[in-house]
Protein backbone atom coordinates (compact mmCIF):
# COMPACT_ATOMS: atom_id res chain seq x y z
CA UNK A 1 0.00 0.00 0.00
CA UNK A 2 1.47 3.21 -1.07
CA UNK A 3 -0.59 6.66 -0.67
CA UNK A 4 -1.06 8.36 -3.86
CA UNK A 5 0.99 11.39 -2.64
CA UNK A 6 4.62 9.35 -2.46
CA UNK A 7 4.91 9.37 1.04
CA UNK A 8 8.60 10.82 1.09
CA UNK A 9 7.36 13.83 3.55
CA UNK A 10 7.22 13.47 7.29
CA UNK A 11 4.05 15.65 7.61
CA UNK A 12 2.41 17.24 10.08
CA UNK A 13 -1.46 16.21 10.61
CA UNK A 14 -2.85 19.82 9.90
CA UNK A 15 -3.99 21.33 6.47
CA UNK A 16 -4.93 24.75 5.99
CA UNK A 17 -7.18 26.49 3.59
CA UNK A 18 -6.35 30.10 4.04
CA UNK A 19 -3.68 32.49 4.96
CA UNK A 20 -3.94 36.26 6.38
CA UNK A 21 -0.25 38.25 6.94
CA UNK A 22 1.73 35.70 9.58
CA UNK A 23 -1.49 33.55 10.31
CA UNK A 24 -2.79 30.34 9.01
CA UNK A 25 -6.42 29.16 9.46
CA UNK A 26 -7.00 25.37 9.55
CA UNK A 27 -9.74 23.92 7.37
CA UNK A 28 -11.67 23.15 10.21
CA UNK A 29 -11.44 26.91 11.42
CA UNK A 30 -8.22 26.45 13.94
CA UNK A 31 -6.35 29.65 13.70
CA UNK A 32 -2.11 29.77 14.13
CA UNK A 33 0.75 32.13 14.08
CA UNK A 34 3.40 31.03 11.17
CA UNK A 35 6.72 31.46 12.30
CA UNK A 36 7.72 28.98 9.55
CA UNK A 37 6.65 31.08 6.19
CA UNK A 38 6.38 27.35 4.33
CA UNK A 39 10.64 27.61 5.07
CA UNK A 40 11.28 31.12 4.50
CA UNK A 41 8.94 31.54 1.35
CA UNK A 42 6.29 33.62 2.17
CA UNK A 43 8.30 36.24 3.42
CA UNK A 44 5.90 38.86 2.92
CA UNK A 45 3.29 37.01 4.63
CA UNK A 46 0.29 35.16 3.23
CA UNK A 47 -2.31 36.80 0.52
CA UNK A 48 -0.50 39.95 0.80
CA UNK A 49 -2.52 42.21 -1.41
CA UNK A 50 0.15 43.90 -3.39
CA UNK A 51 1.38 40.01 -4.65
CA UNK A 52 -2.26 38.92 -5.28
CA UNK A 53 -3.47 42.03 -7.45
CA UNK A 54 0.19 41.53 -9.30
CA UNK A 55 -0.66 37.62 -10.13
CA UNK A 56 -4.31 38.41 -10.54
CA UNK A 57 -3.07 40.97 -13.29
CA UNK A 58 -0.10 39.09 -15.16
CA UNK A 59 -2.80 36.03 -15.24
CA UNK A 60 -5.57 37.72 -17.00
CA UNK A 61 -3.15 38.73 -19.82
CA UNK A 62 -0.62 35.93 -19.99
CA UNK A 63 1.29 32.84 -18.10
CA UNK A 64 3.83 31.67 -20.06
CA UNK A 65 5.45 32.03 -23.09
CA UNK A 66 9.38 29.59 -23.07
CA UNK A 67 12.06 31.91 -23.25
CA UNK A 68 12.13 31.49 -27.28
CA UNK A 69 11.07 34.61 -26.98
CA UNK A 70 11.93 37.65 -24.89
CA UNK A 71 10.22 38.51 -21.50
CA UNK A 72 10.18 42.05 -20.59
CA UNK A 73 9.03 41.11 -16.97
CA UNK A 74 11.92 38.88 -16.67
CA UNK A 75 14.09 41.41 -17.90
CA UNK A 76 13.31 43.67 -15.39
CA UNK A 77 13.26 41.78 -12.31
CA UNK A 78 16.57 40.84 -13.72
CA UNK A 79 17.80 44.56 -14.14
CA UNK A 80 16.30 45.39 -10.47
CA UNK A 81 18.66 42.26 -9.00
CA UNK A 82 21.88 43.55 -10.62
CA UNK A 83 21.10 47.10 -9.47
CA UNK A 84 20.59 46.11 -5.90
CA UNK A 85 23.28 43.42 -5.93
CA UNK A 86 27.06 43.00 -6.86
CA UNK A 87 26.15 41.15 -10.09
CA UNK A 88 25.78 41.34 -13.72
CA UNK A 89 23.28 39.42 -15.00
CA UNK A 90 20.60 37.10 -13.66
CA UNK A 91 19.75 33.26 -15.17
CA UNK A 92 15.59 32.31 -13.87
CA UNK A 93 14.72 29.08 -12.52
CA UNK A 94 11.97 27.41 -10.48
CA UNK A 95 13.65 26.63 -7.09
CA UNK A 96 16.58 26.47 -5.01
CA UNK A 97 18.23 23.52 -5.95
CA UNK A 98 17.89 24.71 -9.82
CA UNK A 99 19.41 27.62 -9.08
CA UNK A 100 22.19 26.00 -7.27
CA UNK A 101 22.64 23.59 -10.28
CA UNK A 102 23.38 26.70 -12.21
CA UNK A 103 25.94 27.69 -9.94
CA UNK A 104 27.78 24.53 -10.16
CA UNK A 105 27.67 24.24 -13.95
CA UNK A 106 28.81 28.13 -14.09
CA UNK A 107 31.65 27.85 -12.30
CA UNK A 108 32.66 24.61 -14.04
CA UNK A 109 32.09 26.59 -17.39
CA UNK A 110 34.10 29.60 -16.40
CA UNK A 111 37.33 27.06 -15.82
CA UNK A 112 36.32 25.47 -18.98
CA UNK A 113 36.27 28.32 -20.64
CA UNK A 114 39.17 29.72 -19.40
CA UNK A 115 40.80 27.25 -21.27
CA UNK A 116 41.18 25.00 -17.58
CA UNK A 117 38.39 22.37 -17.94
CA UNK A 118 40.15 20.26 -14.85
CA UNK A 119 39.39 22.60 -12.19
CA UNK A 120 35.98 20.97 -11.62
CA UNK A 121 35.48 20.48 -8.21
CA UNK A 122 33.50 22.72 -5.97
CA UNK A 123 34.48 22.62 -2.02
CA UNK A 124 31.43 22.80 0.54
CA UNK A 125 30.96 22.75 4.35
CA UNK A 126 29.92 20.05 6.26
CA UNK A 127 26.10 20.44 7.74
CA UNK A 128 25.50 22.42 4.38
CA UNK A 129 22.16 21.88 2.07
CA UNK A 130 21.90 22.76 -1.58
CA UNK A 131 19.31 21.15 -2.56
CA UNK A 132 18.14 17.35 -3.76
CA UNK A 133 19.09 16.95 -7.38
CA UNK A 134 21.89 14.58 -7.76
CA UNK A 135 24.67 17.55 -7.88
CA UNK A 136 23.49 19.61 -5.21
CA UNK A 137 22.91 16.09 -2.82
CA UNK A 138 26.59 15.91 -3.42
CA UNK A 139 27.62 19.12 -2.75
CA UNK A 140 25.30 19.45 0.77
CA UNK A 141 27.49 15.67 1.59
CA UNK A 142 24.48 14.34 4.00
CA UNK A 143 25.05 10.87 4.56
CA UNK A 144 21.06 10.75 5.07
CA UNK A 145 20.33 12.14 2.09
CA UNK A 146 22.84 10.29 -0.19
CA UNK A 147 22.06 6.88 1.26
CA UNK A 148 20.81 4.49 -1.51
CA UNK A 149 21.00 6.90 -4.71
CA UNK A 150 23.60 5.35 -5.88
CA UNK A 151 27.48 6.72 -6.76
CA UNK A 152 27.53 10.22 -5.42
CA UNK A 153 28.17 12.83 -8.11
CA UNK A 154 31.70 13.41 -8.56
CA UNK A 155 33.21 16.82 -7.91
CA UNK A 156 32.56 17.62 -4.27
CA UNK A 157 35.18 18.25 -1.56
CA UNK A 158 33.74 18.83 1.97
CA UNK A 159 35.72 20.60 5.48
CA UNK A 160 34.13 20.82 8.70
CA UNK A 161 32.35 24.02 9.59
CA UNK A 162 34.14 27.45 9.56
CA UNK A 163 37.75 25.52 9.66
CA UNK A 164 39.61 28.15 6.95
CA UNK A 165 43.20 26.28 6.99
CA UNK A 166 41.65 23.35 6.27
CA UNK A 167 39.22 24.73 3.41
CA UNK A 168 42.53 26.29 2.19
CA UNK A 169 44.45 22.49 1.76
CA UNK A 170 41.49 21.20 0.58
CA UNK A 171 42.40 23.02 -2.41
CA UNK A 172 43.88 21.51 -5.03
CA UNK A 173 44.83 22.22 -9.20
CA UNK A 174 41.51 21.28 -9.91
CA UNK A 175 39.20 22.97 -7.77
CA UNK A 176 36.82 25.43 -9.47
CA UNK A 177 34.77 27.24 -6.60
CA UNK A 178 34.14 27.43 -2.72
CA UNK A 179 30.38 27.42 -1.95
CA UNK A 180 28.94 28.11 1.37
CA UNK A 181 25.86 29.19 2.63
CA UNK A 182 26.18 32.50 4.65
CA UNK A 183 23.80 31.54 7.64
CA UNK A 184 23.73 27.34 7.14
CA UNK A 185 19.71 27.17 7.18
CA UNK A 186 18.87 23.32 7.14
CA UNK A 187 21.92 22.51 9.11
CA UNK A 188 20.40 24.56 12.34
CA UNK A 189 20.95 27.90 11.65
CA UNK A 190 24.43 28.17 12.14
CA UNK A 191 26.22 31.33 10.77
CA UNK A 192 29.69 31.27 9.38
CA UNK A 193 31.25 34.18 10.22
CA UNK A 194 31.82 37.33 8.97
CA UNK A 195 35.89 36.76 9.15
CA UNK A 196 35.47 33.63 7.71
CA UNK A 197 33.92 35.39 4.69
CA UNK A 198 36.16 37.27 4.68
CA UNK A 199 38.71 34.53 4.70
CA UNK A 200 36.77 32.73 1.63
CA UNK A 201 36.82 36.09 -0.44
CA UNK A 202 40.81 36.32 -0.35
CA UNK A 203 41.45 32.69 -0.29
CA UNK A 204 39.22 32.55 -4.04
CA UNK A 205 41.12 35.26 -4.78
CA UNK A 206 44.47 33.63 -3.99
CA UNK A 207 43.81 30.69 -5.75
CA UNK A 208 41.54 31.99 -8.67
CA UNK A 209 38.60 30.17 -7.34
CA UNK A 210 34.95 31.12 -7.84
CA UNK A 211 33.21 32.02 -4.56
CA UNK A 212 29.68 30.99 -4.74
CA UNK A 213 26.81 32.07 -2.26
CA UNK A 214 24.16 30.05 -1.26
CA UNK A 215 21.47 32.54 -0.16
CA UNK A 216 18.44 30.76 -0.84
CA UNK A 217 17.07 30.95 2.41
CA UNK A 218 19.22 33.75 3.78
CA UNK A 219 18.54 36.06 0.55
CA UNK A 220 15.71 38.19 0.34
CA UNK A 221 15.63 40.51 3.36
CA UNK A 222 15.70 37.68 5.25
CA UNK A 223 18.92 39.00 7.44
CA UNK A 224 17.52 42.53 7.95
CA UNK A 225 20.09 43.04 4.91
CA UNK A 226 18.87 42.40 1.44
CA UNK A 227 21.33 39.72 0.86
CA UNK A 228 23.31 38.34 4.35
CA UNK A 229 26.86 38.59 3.03
CA UNK A 230 26.24 42.14 3.01
CA UNK A 231 27.21 42.65 6.48
CA UNK A 232 30.74 41.12 6.07
CA UNK A 233 31.27 43.83 2.59
CA UNK A 234 32.31 40.50 1.11
CA UNK A 235 30.50 40.19 -2.64
CA UNK A 236 30.37 36.54 -4.34
CA UNK A 237 31.07 35.80 -8.02
CA UNK A 238 27.55 34.07 -8.07
CA UNK A 239 24.59 33.46 -5.93
CA UNK A 240 21.88 31.50 -5.41
CA UNK A 241 17.85 32.75 -4.68
CA UNK A 242 14.67 31.24 -4.37
CA UNK A 243 12.48 30.68 -1.24
CA UNK A 244 11.61 34.52 -0.53
CA UNK A 245 12.02 35.96 -4.45
CA UNK A 246 8.65 34.62 -5.19
CA UNK A 247 6.70 35.00 -2.00
CA UNK A 248 5.29 31.75 -2.43
CA UNK A 249 5.40 31.45 -6.45
CA UNK A 250 7.85 28.81 -7.06
CA UNK A 251 11.24 30.92 -8.59
CA UNK A 252 14.54 30.93 -7.87
CA UNK A 253 17.71 32.88 -9.21
CA UNK A 254 21.11 32.26 -10.63
CA UNK A 255 23.06 35.82 -10.03
CA UNK A 256 26.59 36.59 -11.31
CA UNK A 257 29.30 38.61 -12.12
CA UNK A 258 30.14 39.00 -15.90
CA UNK A 259 33.41 37.20 -15.63
CA UNK A 260 32.22 34.23 -13.61
CA UNK A 261 29.25 34.04 -16.49
CA UNK A 262 31.83 34.43 -19.41
CA UNK A 263 30.60 30.74 -20.48
CA UNK A 264 27.18 30.94 -20.08
CA UNK A 265 26.57 32.10 -23.66
CA UNK A 266 23.40 31.09 -25.77
CA UNK A 267 22.40 27.35 -26.26
CA UNK A 268 24.82 26.52 -23.12
CA UNK A 269 22.12 26.24 -20.21
CA UNK A 270 18.25 26.50 -19.61
CA UNK A 271 14.67 26.03 -18.09
CA UNK A 272 11.28 25.43 -19.75
CA UNK A 273 9.54 27.40 -16.98
CA UNK A 274 12.18 29.48 -15.27
CA UNK A 275 11.49 33.60 -15.32
CA UNK A 276 7.78 33.41 -17.06
CA UNK A 277 5.53 36.30 -17.04
CA UNK A 278 3.45 34.77 -13.95
CA UNK A 279 6.52 34.05 -11.97
CA UNK A 280 8.52 37.55 -12.92
CA UNK A 281 5.79 39.53 -12.09
CA UNK A 282 5.51 38.07 -8.73
CA UNK A 283 9.11 38.66 -8.10
CA UNK A 284 8.62 41.90 -9.60
CA UNK A 285 5.63 42.50 -6.95
CA UNK A 286 7.75 41.15 -3.90
CA UNK A 287 10.96 43.68 -5.33
CA UNK A 288 8.75 46.54 -4.98
CA UNK A 289 7.50 45.85 -2.04
CA UNK A 290 11.21 45.23 -0.02
CA UNK A 291 13.16 47.62 -1.99
CA UNK A 292 10.58 50.51 -0.83
CA UNK A 293 12.22 52.88 1.56
CA UNK A 294 12.09 51.62 5.07
CA UNK A 295 11.34 48.05 4.71
CA UNK A 296 14.68 46.29 5.15
CA UNK A 297 15.44 48.44 8.51
CA UNK A 298 12.06 47.54 9.59
CA UNK A 299 13.64 43.95 9.53
CA UNK A 300 16.23 44.94 11.38
CA UNK A 301 14.02 46.66 14.32
CA UNK A 302 11.50 43.61 14.39
CA UNK A 303 14.74 40.91 14.32
CA UNK A 304 16.18 43.20 17.52
CA UNK A 305 12.91 43.40 19.01
CA UNK A 306 12.66 39.50 18.46
CA UNK A 307 16.37 38.75 20.05
CA UNK A 308 15.47 40.43 23.15
CA UNK A 309 12.57 38.28 23.93
CA UNK A 310 13.98 35.28 22.75
CA UNK A 311 17.27 36.16 24.86
CA UNK A 312 14.82 36.54 27.80
CA UNK A 313 13.13 33.01 27.04
CA UNK A 314 17.05 31.64 27.18
CA UNK A 315 17.77 32.66 30.18
CA UNK A 316 14.39 32.05 31.89
CA UNK A 317 14.19 28.85 30.34
CA UNK A 318 17.87 27.43 30.35
CA UNK A 319 17.00 23.25 30.67
CA UNK A 320 14.69 23.40 27.27
CA UNK A 321 16.86 26.16 25.31
CA UNK A 322 20.46 27.33 25.59
CA UNK A 323 20.55 29.84 23.17
CA UNK A 324 19.53 32.04 19.99
CA UNK A 325 21.72 32.11 16.94
CA UNK A 326 21.59 33.31 13.20
CA UNK A 327 20.57 36.59 11.84
CA UNK A 328 18.29 39.16 11.76
CA UNK A 329 14.68 37.23 11.22
CA UNK A 330 16.97 33.96 10.66
CA UNK A 331 16.23 32.74 13.96
CA UNK A 332 17.58 29.20 15.69
CA UNK A 333 16.33 28.00 18.78
CA UNK A 334 19.70 26.06 20.01
CA UNK A 335 16.91 22.85 21.90
CA UNK A 336 18.35 21.38 25.29
CA UNK A 337 14.93 19.25 24.98
CA UNK A 338 14.03 17.52 21.83
CA UNK A 339 13.56 20.25 19.47
CA UNK A 340 10.68 18.28 17.45
CA UNK A 341 8.89 18.75 21.24
CA UNK A 342 9.38 22.12 20.94
CA UNK A 343 7.88 22.50 17.52
CA UNK A 344 4.70 20.24 18.77
CA UNK A 345 4.33 22.20 22.21
CA UNK A 346 4.22 25.33 20.07
CA UNK A 347 1.97 23.88 17.88
CA UNK A 348 -0.54 22.72 19.99
CA UNK A 349 -0.37 26.20 21.64
CA UNK A 350 -1.12 27.94 17.91
CA UNK A 351 2.57 28.68 16.65
CA UNK A 352 4.11 26.75 13.62
CA UNK A 353 7.80 26.68 14.11
CA UNK A 354 10.16 24.42 11.85
CA UNK A 355 12.74 22.36 12.67
CA UNK A 356 16.61 21.84 11.58
CA UNK A 357 19.84 20.25 12.16
CA UNK A 358 21.89 20.28 15.17
CA UNK A 359 18.80 20.00 17.41
CA UNK A 360 17.50 23.60 16.62
CA UNK A 361 14.06 24.89 16.31
CA UNK A 362 13.77 27.30 13.46
CA UNK A 363 11.96 30.91 13.78
CA UNK A 364 10.92 32.37 9.97
CA UNK A 365 8.42 35.02 10.57
CA UNK A 366 7.29 37.31 7.81
CA UNK A 367 9.36 40.48 7.11
CA UNK A 368 6.32 41.90 7.55
CA UNK A 369 5.77 41.13 11.00
CA UNK A 370 4.52 43.58 13.90
CA UNK A 371 5.77 43.76 17.65
CA UNK A 372 1.96 42.61 18.68
CA UNK A 373 2.51 39.72 16.58
CA UNK A 374 6.26 39.24 17.74
CA UNK A 375 4.99 39.33 21.30
CA UNK A 376 2.16 36.72 20.98
CA UNK A 377 4.62 34.88 19.60
CA UNK A 378 7.03 35.15 22.53
CA UNK A 379 3.92 34.43 24.98
CA UNK A 380 3.29 30.88 22.87
CA UNK A 381 6.63 30.28 23.19
CA UNK A 382 7.30 30.93 26.93
CA UNK A 383 3.80 28.92 27.87
CA UNK A 384 5.10 25.77 25.89
CA UNK A 385 8.92 26.53 27.67
CA UNK A 386 7.02 25.70 30.64
CA UNK A 387 4.78 22.80 29.58
CA UNK A 388 8.08 21.22 28.42
CA UNK A 389 9.78 21.94 31.54
CA UNK A 390 7.11 19.89 33.25
C1 LIG B 1 15.81 25.33 0.53
C2 LIG B 1 17.23 25.43 0.15
C3 LIG B 1 17.70 24.90 -1.07
C4 LIG B 1 16.85 24.10 -1.99
O1 LIG B 1 15.76 24.79 -2.48
P1 LIG B 1 14.56 24.01 -3.21
O2 LIG B 1 13.68 25.12 -3.69
O3 LIG B 1 13.93 23.11 -2.21
O4 LIG B 1 15.16 23.25 -4.33
C5 LIG B 1 19.03 25.12 -1.40
N1 LIG B 1 19.85 25.79 -0.58
C6 LIG B 1 19.43 26.31 0.59
C7 LIG B 1 20.39 27.07 1.45
C8 LIG B 1 18.12 26.13 1.01
O5 LIG B 1 17.72 26.61 2.19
Amino acid sequence: MITPVMPTYGRFDLAFEKGEGPYLFTTDGKRYLDFGSGIAVTALGHAHPHLVAALKDQADKLWHTSNLYEIPGQRRLAERLVENSFADTAFFCNSGAEAMECAIKMARKYHSANGHPEKYRVITTEGAFHGRTLATLAAGGQAKHLEGFGPVTDGFDQVSFGNLNELKDAITAETAAILVEPVQGEGGIRPIGQDFLKGLRAAADEFGLLLIFDEVQTGMGRTGHLFAHEKSGVTPDIMALAKGLGGGFPIGTCLATKEAAKGMTAGTHGSTFGGNPLAAAVGNAVLDVMLADGFIEQVGEMAAYLWDGLGKLVSDHPKVIEGVRGAGLLVGLKCQCTNMDLVAAAQRNGLLLVPAGDNTVRLLPPLTITKEQLDEALDILEASLKELEG
